[in-house]
């Protein structure tokens, strides 16, 4: 019989099937307790679809990533019930060294409160320099509430990782995509959700072995909330299909209530740019752009905005723009479908009588 070798027991027998040593002999034999942060730690998702739990592609990415970065131990940490147990090995085959495997019949399925009870205490007791997650729908909410738990730092989104002597380079795109940014962390563990699809999954090496630690949990209870309150104005925004949206070319107090007023009459949602919250005018909740709504109305009226890359960021998707602008120059000209190039003021005297004589007309 071939010998196999664990990478990470000091016995180096093979232990893949489910270490069956006690937490306390664990604890001794790995030095869990020692305060020092050293290994990668990676979230490991694992799809249940055809009834086996199966790695997710992105789990393979960064299993491969975390062992390219040096020699140190590659830790995954999956959460899921006994069955789990096969999917520890095709992490092995990626590159992990040693499986936390939370064990519960319910795992099946993402659980917030109990995946972040289960990954905070992992992570505390393993002190790995560094923590990586998958930036799908659940390492979003994962990462974010891992990291406030253990109060560190962590990069989100981000496009690309790159190790320099313990020190990891996290970069994720910034300014709406314009820059990107490579960020560094001064907390340990150093974490980052990552972009699906940023890195290449490899050849899987079917012989590679590991070790699987057994964590046994109870799932916490789910929070359901009591009562949802939508904010009622935000969320109309979102869905709005006419918005009328005004910019610092809207100029004073007086064209803003003209604005309104036809608002009101088309029966269209307000909306603004930054700078007419910073002005004081509209309320934080009604800016669209990278720091605010994201919209996609049928028919998005831009009035005196300049078009800035962070507005578009949160608008670009309307099916139709009509944008009111006096500099022929403005880049919100470049993506609108409809350009008039004039005074604010006017359009909205000149748009109101309109509406007075179709009014006037239906009497
Ligand atoms: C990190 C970051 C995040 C940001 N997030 C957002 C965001 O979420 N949303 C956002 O909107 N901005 C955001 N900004 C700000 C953004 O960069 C712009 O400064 C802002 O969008 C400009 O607003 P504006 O076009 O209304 O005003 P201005 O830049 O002042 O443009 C006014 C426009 O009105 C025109 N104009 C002036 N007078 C008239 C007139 N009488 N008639 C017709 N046209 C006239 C001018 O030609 C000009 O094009 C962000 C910036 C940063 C750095």
């Amino acid at each position: 019989m071939k010998e196999e070798s664990c990478s990470t027991c000091p016995t180096k027998s093979s232990c893949a099937g489910g270490c069956q040593r006690s937490e306390a002999e664990l604890a001794e034999m790995y030095d869990l307790d020692a305060d020092t942060t050293e290994g990668h730690m990676v979230w490991v998702e694992l799809d249940y679809s055809t009834g086996m739990p199966e790695l997710k592609e992105a789990s393979k990415e960064l299993i491969a990533k975390a062992r390219s970065f040096d020699d140190q131990r590659v830790i995954g940490i999956l959460f899921g019930p006994e069955s789990a147990r096969n999917a520890a090995r095709e992490a092995f085959s990626y590159g992990a060294d040693t499986i936390y495997h939370v064990r519960h019949p319910s795992f099946t399925d993402f659980n917030l409160e109990s995946f972040t009870a289960g990954l905070t205490a992992v992570a505390e007791r393993v002190k790995p320099n560094t923590l990586i997650l998958a930036a799908s729908d659940e390492g979003m909410e994962l990462g974010p509430r891992t990291a406030a738990r253990m109060g560190v730092g962590i990069t989100a989104d981000c496009t690309d990782l790159e190790m320099d002597k313990g020190v990891l380079r996290m970069t994720r795109p910034t300014f709406g995509g314009k820059l990107m940014a490579t960020i560094i962390s001064n907390t340990r563990p150093q974490m980052a959700t990552v972009r699906p699809g940023a890195f290449p999954v490899p050849e899987a090496e079917e012989d590679r072995q590991g070790t699987v630690i057994n964590w046994p949990m109870n799932p916490k209870p789910h929070i359901e909330p009591v009562e949802s309150i939508a904010s009622e104005e935000g969320a109309c925004l979102t869905d709005a299909e006419l918005i009328i949206s005004v910019g610092g070319g809207i100029g004073n107090l007086r064209n803003l209530e003209l604005a309104k007023e036809i608002a009101d009459r088309l029966g269209a949602e307000m909306a603004c740019s930054r700078n007419v919250v910073e002005k004081g005018w509209m309320d934080q909740d009604r800016q669209v752009g990278q720091t605010g709504n994201v919209v996609k109305p049928k028919v998005y009226l831009a009035l005196g905005i300049s078009g800035a890359i962070q507005h578009q960021t949160g608008m670009s998707g309307s099916q139709n723009i009509i944008a009111v602008n006096n500099d022929p120059g403005a880049a919100i000209h470049q993506i609108a479908n409809v350009s008039i190039i004039g005074d604010v003021g006017e359009f909205l005297q000149r748009l109101l009588k309109r509406l007075d004589e179709e009014e006037a007309a239906d009497i």
